[in-house]
Formats: C-alpha cells, structure tokens, sequence
C-alpha cells in the first residue's frame, strides 16, 4: 500500500515544478492525495463525435474528431489571437486562441488526427471554437468512454492553460496508478453496515464514472467520509471537554430568583422561556459544565432568560457576566438589567473599552472582591485584566459575532471553567447547527411573548419617497418613533458614510418639526450613547443609523424600519434590522427601499422577507441562496466550510446518520482503544494536525 499523501504532485508527469507551484497556491494541491480529492463539479457525456457538417452555433459542448491544416496569426499585442483551420471529412471550422500561442503552436502538429472537445459559436457568418481541449486520439481513453469530468479552475490557471481539461489528464495518470488499494480510515464494520463503496473505487469514480450508478456511489461513499470525521470531530471534543472541565453545581434556585421571579418581573415567562430555564437549570446542576446554545428570534426575550440564568449563578454564591458585541448593546443590557433588577441590592457594573482609568480599577477590584455580582460588558471582559473571584457562568450575547478563539479565552478566567451559554437571534438552519456548533446543546425560544402582531414589510423603489416621508410623518404623529437605516461595507466606509450623513440632512429637512438623531460607528461612544438615549426616551422621533443598531437594540415604541439600499444588506441582515421594530404592541412596518436593478439574488431576497418575519425560514432560505460559506457564524466558526463534496441542505439526512454513527463510535470506544477503530482515529488526529481551526471548534 502507498501513501498518496506524501507524494509531491510535482513529480507526476506533465506537473512539473512551476505547475506544481500554481496548483499549490491556487488549489491548495500539494500532494497526489490533495489532486484525487480535487473533484469535479460536473461531468458531460463524451461518448459521441460529431461531424463537422452537423454543427452550427447553438449546440452545447461536444466533440470533433479531425486534423489542423494550417495556423495563421491575426492582430498585434493585446490582440493578438492565434487561429487554427481544423478539418474532418465533411468540412472545417476555426479554432481561436488568444493566449497561450507559443505553447499551441509548439504543441500541436498539422495533419495529425486529434479529438477536439469545445462549445462551437458563431461568428461573423463563420462557426468557431475558441480554445478548445485538443487530445492525441490514443491518449483519449477514460473520457470517451462516457463522463468527461469537469473541474473548477481560477484564472490564473486557465493563463497558464491549467484549465479543467489538463487537471482532468493528471487525475487520469494518477487514477492510472491506482492498483493498489488504498488503505481505508473508516472501519471494516461501517463500510460493510452501511455498504460504502471502497475510497479506491470511489476515488477512481468519482473522476471517471463508469455508469451513473457507480458515480452515486462513489458521490454517496465520499459525503459520507467527509461528514463523519467532521462529526467525529466535533463530538469528540465535546466528549473530551466534559470529561475535562466539570461544571459548578448550582443546586440551588435560592432567594434572588424567587424575589425577582414574584416581585420583579413585569411579566409572565412565556412556555418556551420556563421550557429554557429548565433546561439551562439542569444544565447547571448536573456537574458537568453547559455548553449551551440559546436560539430565539428576534424579540422573544432571551436577555431575560440570561438574567434569571445569572440569578440561579448569583444564589449559589458565583458571579456572573454578560457579554455583547458592541458598546451600545452592552449599554443597552445594562440599562434594562438594572432596571429590572431595582430593589434587589445586587452590584451589576458595566465594562467596555472606553471605560478606563480609575474606574476600570474599581470595577476589576470589584470582581476579585466579589463586589460585583453581575458584569455586563463588550469584549473588553476577555481581557487577561480582568479576573472574577468565581465566576460561575458567562452569557454572550448574539454569538455570531464571537470568534472560537474569543470564547475559549473565558476558559482561563477561572480555575473551573465556567457554565456558558451563548445567545443566537441569526437562527441557524439545523444541519448548520449541528456542524458549526456541534458541540453545543440547543436550546430554542420558538415563541413570541404575547400580543406581538407581525411586523408588515414592503418593498420600495427609490423614487417613491413621497409616500414613503408621508406615512412616517402618519406614524410619528401617532406618537411612534422610525429607524432610518443606511448601509455600511467596510470596503467603501467613506462613501457609505457620505450617504448616511447626506441622508441626516435630507431627513432633517424633510421632517423640520422633529427631532432627528444618527448613530454610526464612527462616532465615539459618548456621542453614540447620548444620541441613543435621545432616542430612547422618545425625545428624539427620527433615528438615522448604520448597521450598528442591527443587533439588540430595545425601543418597543418604534414601529417603522426604513432601509435603505437595502439591495447591499444580507438576509440576515435585513431580518436582524426589520427585529429592532415589533418589539411592542403596535403594528410595526419595514420598508425596504432599494434601486429599480436589481439582480436575481437580491430580488429573491427581498422577496422572501415581504413573505415571511420566521427567522428559521429566513435561515434556511440564506443557506440555500448564498451557501454556507458565506453565512455569519460560520467564517468565524472555524470550520472553514470548505466542504469537497456534501452539502449541508441536500445531504442533511446523511449529515445525521454519520452523526450517530460517530456518536456511538466515541460511546463504544471511548479510550479510543479498539483496534477496529485505529485507522479511524489516527486520520482524526492528523485532520487536526493539518488544520488547527478544524480541531478548535467549539
Ligand atoms: P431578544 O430575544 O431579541 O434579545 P429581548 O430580550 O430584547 O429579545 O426582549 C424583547 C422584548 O420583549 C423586551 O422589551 C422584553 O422586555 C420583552 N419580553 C421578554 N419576555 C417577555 C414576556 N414573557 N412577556 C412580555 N414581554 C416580554
Ligand atoms: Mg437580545
């Protein structure tokens, strides 16, 4: 048996150091292993050879079987082009180059027989193939039998002539040499129970199928391959993490939870919220330490679930912190906590970046003192500054804008590491889940508190601003309050910021009888912080803003959300900023506002938020139109989704059988011990070795 992966993909023939360079860098391909796990994103039927004499300039891809009579060059420099007269028996046609001259005229002879493979086009009353794939006829062998395989390229390849057709000739050379098979990492028991293809088989097939069926076999065997160990992996370490860390106990829901549950609270816990208490409860009294994730829409009231969460910490004599990923949400927290909190003699403090100096000492004092029962704050709790006496459980707000790395760094806040539960309103489709956070008990809020009436969005064009100004002058004059949002993309964060400046003084001129405020990133957060509290107690009517009021922001008096270019906002996005409205008893509106063009995507979803205000849909809906790569939660998750060959939608039932499969592997052979299993976890630890990320998920 040979290691594929210890064979440098520059000593395969027609490679070659510099190719090998390109594809390292390109592709990532390094060895003959990182080549055969390149696979093709489609395959076309190569069966058949057409005559020149049947083709005009509609036809799809397809062969030719002839020979180049002559090469003639046309233009200069740029446009330079190079043009081939290829011929069978029944007529000729042009081949066109415009790069790559000197290597086709050196390679290519005339007057010797090749097969052609190319998309005819018709131009200028003449049909031609512009750089077609050209072989020796005796050097077709695997293709002509059937599915040609299709291979994704970047251009800096294709100017090299790198292009889908010369990959699919190294794959051939090496599936050539496959005689041997190659040595399996899964167990002799799983392939044969859930009768997996060999990977020799369906490494061969998956480049060159013989049939359709043994493609999907070959597509079957290598999703399952790939989703186990990304399954294995996550559960594995979760595994390992609770044998590590045990949890504090917190056995008793004392006094602050009581007094706050009868006196405090202004309202009745919804189900799901007594559902989720439970089950964070029995989380924190099992001895082990939570890892959970706490699910829940916008406005189903998660932050009062964080709080009686923290009281249950507080009862049994442990701090408490909350974190947040910007400075006016944890402001935001603050606020509301301690107002909820009135009464209670119960030291909350607030931390950001921008509180410094002596009062920073205090605070940290506090915590080593246990002065300070509840810490809300931003990042700048991560610090190494800032230490607790006991800290028993942390909150953190809004996950997906934590990386992994951040929320390991509370790990090393205690000597135990303490509970933690992680707050989501981005709802993140189930089979996302269970791969970005595999490792995390879920929990969900799938209910609204009551008398919330769903929030009616509408999609506008530009230019119909009169009645738009129109009805928010309606709405304030019913005393509520409107959000103006403007996008902000790093990359253009000036103009944006013109934008959102030059709409400030639009809208100032347009409403001259209110009271306008703007909020936006760029602003220090002594600025921030008055032209929020303007807003907050209604002072200010009008609220013109970036993106940084998206998350959790709690003004149940407005009702209207304008967006606008809301074309430049993810759905996301969008469902995140349209949560900052509904929040109370009035009917709430969204307005998106965009341009006349629109691209395909976009329209889609813009029209899915008119349709639907459920998160989970709009989730589900974001995955299926941008896939997971791009969805927020998963760049930082550590997962770098570069997922080969399954799909987290299509296959999300194989997703959960390997999942139980790897469960119960990490059950029955928990010391990792079983010969059986050797291979298995041996590939394990070398996927960690080979990408830090993909071992730290958590
Ligand atoms: P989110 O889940 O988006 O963080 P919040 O915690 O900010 O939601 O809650 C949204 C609003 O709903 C807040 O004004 C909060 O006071 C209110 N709320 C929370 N729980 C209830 C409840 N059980 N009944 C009525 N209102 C509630
Ligand atoms: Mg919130």
């Amino acid at each position: 048996m040979f290691d594929l992966s210890t064979r440098n993909i520059q000593f395969l023939s027609g490679v070659g150091p510099q190719r090998a360079a390109i594809l390292s860098k390109e592709l990532k391909i390094y060895s003959l292993h990182d080549l055969l796990h390149y696979f093709p994103y489609k395959y076309m039927d190569r069966s058949h050879i057409y005559r020149i004499s049947e083709i005009d300039g509609n036809m799809p891809y397809l062969q030719l079987k002839g020979r180049i009579q002559w090469f003639e060059l046309f233009g200069e420099g740029k446009h330079k082009r190079l043009v081939a007269h290829f011929a069978d028996e029944t007529g000729s046609i042009d081949l066109i180059w415009f790069h790559g001259i000197k290597y086709i005229t050196g390679k290519y002879k005339l007057h010797q027989e090749y097969i052609l493979f190319g998309k005819p086009n018709f131009f200028k009353g003449k049909i031609n193939i512009a750089h077609p794939d050209i072989d020796n006829v005796s050097d077709v062998v695997l293709p002509t039998m059937g599915m040609q395989p299709y291979y994704h390229t970047t251009e800096k390849m294709k100017r090299s002539l790198l292009n889908s057709h010369a990959i699919g000739k190294m794959m051939s050379t090496v599936v050539k040499q496959l005689q041997e098979p190659l040595p399996e990492t899964l167990s002799t028991k799983i392939i044969a129970d859930y009768r997996l293809m060999s990977l020799t088989e369906a490494l061969r097939n998956i480049h060159f199928p013989q049939n359709p069926d043994s493609l999907k076999k070959a597509q079957y065997r290598l999703k399952f391959e790939e989703l186990f160990y990304i399954q294995l992996n996550i559960l594995k370490y979760a595994t390992d993490r609770r044998q590590k860390y045990r949890g504090a106990v917190f056995d008793t829901v004392g006094n602050l939870f009581h007094t706050f549950y009868h006196q405090n609270l202004p309202f009745q816990l919804t189900d799901a919220q007594k559902r989720v208490l439970k089950e964070i409860r029995k989380d924190v009294g099992s001895g082990q330490q939570m890892n959970r994730l706490l699910q829940g829409d916008v406005g189903s009231g998660k932050t009062l679930v964080a709080l009686m969460s923290m009281l249950i910490a507080l009862d049994n004599n442990f701090q408490a912190c909350l974190i947040a990923p910007t400075e006016i949400l944890a402001n935001q927290h603050y606020e509301t906590i301690t107002n909820l909190l009135k009464g209670m003699n119960i030291r909350v403090e607030l931390l950001t970046g921008s509180i410094r100096g002596k009062k920073r000492k205090v605070i940290l004092s506090g915590l080593l003192t246990k002065e300070i029962s509840i810490l809300i704050g931003t990042h700048a709790v991560m610090e190494d500054t800032v230490h607790f006496l006991s800290l028993g459980l942390v909150v953190i707000d809004e996950q997906h804008r934590f990386g992994v790395a951040q929320r390991a760094r509370l790990w090393y806040k205690n000597v135990q590491p303490p509970h933690v539960l992680v707050m989501t309103a981005t709802p993140i489709p189930r089979t996302l889940a269970m791969t970005v956070y595999g490792d995390l008990d879920v929990s969900i809020i799938d209910e609204l508190p009551p008398g919330r009436k769903p929030i009616n969005t509408i999609h506008l064009f530009g230019n119909r601003k009169e009645s738009l100004y129109r009805f928010i002058h309606q709405q304030i004059d019913k005393g509520r309050q409107v959000y103006i949002v403007y996008p902000l993309i790093k990359e253009s964060e000036k103009i944006d910021l013109k934008n959102l400046e030059e709409g400030f003084v639009h809208i100032r001129e347009e409403f001259p009888e209110f009271k306008v405020c703007k909020v936006h990133g760029k602003m220090n957060s002594a600025e921030k912080e008055e032209q929020m509290q303007a807003f907050i107690e209604g002072k200010a009517q009008i609220m013109v803003a970036t993106t940084v009021i998206e998350v959790g922001v709690n003004v149940p008096n407005a009702s209207v959300m304008v967006i606008e270019n809301a074309e430049r906002f993810g759905l996301s996005q969008l469902h995140q900023l349209r949560g900052r409205v509904g929040r109370g008893a009035e009917q709430s509106h969204c307005i998106l506002a965009t341009n006349y063009k629109l691209a395909e995507e976009t329209r889609k979803r813009l029209e899915i938020m008119v349709q639907t205000n459920d998160g989970f849909e709009i989730a589900e809906a974001d995955l299926r139109l941008r896939g997971p790569g791009d969805l927020e939660g998963t760049q930082q998750s550590g997962i770098a989704f570069d997922l080969k060959i399954a799909d987290l939608i299509r296959d999300s039932q194989l997703l959960q059988q390997v999942r139980d499969i790897a469960q119960t592997i990490i059950n029955t052979d928990p010391t990792g011990t079983n010969p059986e299993n050797e291979a298995l976890w041996e590939r394990l630890r070398t996927l960690r070795k080979r990408n830090v990320n993909w071992a730290a998920i958590s």
